[in-house]
Formats: structure tokens, C-alpha cells, sequence
């Protein structure tokens, strides 16, 4: 008999569980105008952007990005409401 993954409740932050929340969330995302791949998420007036291998940011506004998807330059002038 297989052994589940245990689940992981010590999470740094509650990021999965905004990504898995396309809907009803609190949490502004910003997605790429292209091709919507989520590139971070607004919280208490700063843009959380995560990359890969666990590397987070926390920004003022503006803040811009590039997709890690198609490339395109995105840019986010104001927290989002
Ligand atoms: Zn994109």
C-alpha cells in the first residue's frame, strides 16, 4: 500500500492556496495581458511576485515583469482593488 504525500502545512506563505483560488480570493492577481499567466499577486498595497525555486519579491508600485510564459513586458502602475 502506497504511502500519500504528507500534506505540507508549513507553508511560508498561503501562495498555493492562492493559486488554486481562481475565485472568491481577497488577494488581487496580476496576470500577464497576454497570455494570463498569473505573475504575482497585490496584497496590502505591494505586488508579491514568486519565481522559481522559492525566490519571492515583495515591490512598490509601478512595478513591472516580464511572463515568464510568452515574454511580453507587463507593467502594474497602482495596487489593484
Ligand atoms: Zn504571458
Amino acid at each position: 500500500m502506497p504511502t500519500p504525500f504528507p500534506s505540507r502545512q508549513a507553508a511560508p506563505t498561503s501562495w498555493s492556496g492562492v493559486a488554486t483560488t481562481r475565485s472568491n480570493t481577497h488577494n488581487s492577481e496580476w496576470r500577464c495581458t497576454r497570455c494570463e499567466k498569473l505573475l504575482g499577486v497585490c496584497r496590502d498595497g505591494r505586488m508579491h511576485l514568486r519565481f522559481a525555486r522559492g525566490h519571492e519579491y515583495l515591490v512598490g508600485f509601478p512595478v513591472q515583469a516580464t511572463c515568464r510564459g510568452c515574454g511580453t513586458l507587463n507593467n502594474a502602475t497602482a495596487p489593484m482593488r
